[in-house]
């Protein structure tokens, strides 16, 4: 009989370095998308002026960022 011994690492996640948090926003019917940025707050204009246009008022947020998983020890 064999045995198999086993051995737990503890790890975490954590945002990887040496990367930005970018924003988006689409309007999803029209197809209107505003230019991605690092700024959350320039999106949030962009938008704005696009409602501003065409009364088009709900749009889709993305916010991608990277992760890296490390040991945590
Ligand atoms: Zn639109």
């Amino acid at each position: 009989m064999s045995r198999a011994v086993l051995r737990f690492v503890t790890h975490r996640i954590t945002r990887h370095p040496d990367t930005d948090v970018t924003f988006e926003a689409e309007y999803l019917p029209c197809k209107w998308k505003a230019e991605p940025s690092l700024d959350s707050a320039a999106v949030d204009v962009e938008c704005m002026s696009h409602t501003g246009l065409s009364d088009h008022r709900g749009f889709r947020r993305i916010c991608t960022s990277f992760a890296m998983v490390v040991r945590a020890e």
